[in-house]
């Protein structure tokens, strides 16, 4: 596969003064630009070499799906090796618009509820190709409506970005740096793993993002039954607990947030039991930046079935009961296939 990454563009800029750096980067994040040889405050040869060694956008339109119902938006992308990618953008009712950006083609995780695991990990997204799924919403919202951009990024698309943690880190920095977008309008996804949870702890290039794990239960048996590729889940809850008291010393601004997202399924981890064993895991770790999303299945599997309205709202009342701040994410997208790896599965299995 040809190289696709920032260090193309670096190593074209690296005899460049600060500046051109500076106007090449402000190019590329303008979406009245769509073509080096509009940048015509750069020399005709520095724009030829960028056209012929680095390209614009370096992904492909190859599906637009639209529910205008809910205001969501979802596209397939072809990268330059063919091989596809999803990422989605959603309205919400404030007029701001969310996109969901996958790390990864395919992910080596398999959660049991997940279309993107199915196929098993195919590779990492390079932070080029990261911040292309970026820029193409920025130019997708700036033809409807040229006032707007993508006001907040979350990772939960395809693959786990711990799994990718420099090409994640270089992307989200590489935004932060050439968008009015800060790092409290960005979220980390993850399912929990400990080694890169532990490194950006203290890692200087991490950004502050805001953070969210894939708690799922907080009954080690029960998440072993949704989680089976990762071992040992007892260990991590006891991890977790230690690591989330620490996120919260190392960045501890009042508007980072930490998450707990549950995926919740019928007969599997939707109980009383389940509701209980999370609130009593939260009030451990309690801090008013900690939050717990509750996430309605989508369907990807005749298998597994979404819990009742009524199950989900008891659910959230216990840990609310229990004073945590508890949400029902409204699932959106539903209708095009927008849950993570849907339709690219349909897609690439053969690829
Ligand atoms: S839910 Fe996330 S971690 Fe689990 S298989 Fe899907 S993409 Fe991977």
């Amino acid at each position: 596969m040809k190289k696709n990454d920032f260090q193309i563009l670096n190593n074209l800029l690296n005899s460049e003064p600060a500046f051109r750096r500076k106007q090449v980067f402000q190019a590329l994040f303008n979406c009245q630009k769509n073509d080096w040889k509009q940048v015509t405050n750069i020399s005709k040869q520095l724009r030829k070499n960028l056209t012929e060694q680095y390209g614009w956008l370096n992904v492909e339109l190859s599906e637009l799906l639209e529910d205008p119902q809910e205001q969501t938006y979802k596209v397939v992308l072809k990268l330059s090796d063919g091989l596809l990618v999803e990422s989605a953008l959603m309205l919400n009712n404030k007029g701001n618009y969310t996109a969901c950006l996958s790390s990864q083609i395919g992910c080596s995780i398999k959660c049991i509820f997940c279309a993107s695991g199915k196929h098993g990990l195919k590779r990492n997204l390079t932070d080029r190709e990261i911040v292309d799924q970026f820029l193409f919403w920025n130019h997708f919202i700036y033809k409807k409506n040229p006032e707007k951009t993508v006001s907040n990024i979350v990772f939960m698309g395809m693959g786990d970005p711990l799994l990718n943690y420099n090409g994640v880190c270089n992307a989200v920095n590489t935004i932060i740096s050439h968008t009015t977008l800060g790092p409290h309008n960005i979220t980390v996804s993850t399912i929990g793993l400990k080694q890169p949870m532990e490194k950006l702890l203290s890692d200087p290039l991490w950004p502050k993002v805001r953070f969210a794990v894939s708690l799922h239960s907080a009954i080690d048996s029960v998440r072993q039954k949704l989680v089976p590729t990762i071992k040992d889940h007892a260990s991590f809850l006891l991890f977790l607990k230690k690591w989330s008291k620490e996120y919260f010393k190392r960045f501890n601004h009042r508007q980072q947030r930490l998450c707990y997202e549950c995926v919740l399924l019928k007969g599997i981890n939707d109980d009383s039991k389940n509701a209980q064993a999370l609130l009593e895991f939260c009030k451990e770790v309690y801090d008013i930046r900690l939050r717990v999303n509750l996430i309605p299945f989508n369907t990807t599997d005749d298998q597994l079935i979404s819990p009742s309205r009524k199950t989900i709202e008891a659910f959230q009342n216990t840990l609310r009961n229990g004073g945590i701040h508890c949400f029902i994410r409204k699932s959106k997208g539903q209708n095009i296939q927008a849950a993570c790896g849907q339709l690219v599965s349909s897609k690439q299995k053969n690829l």
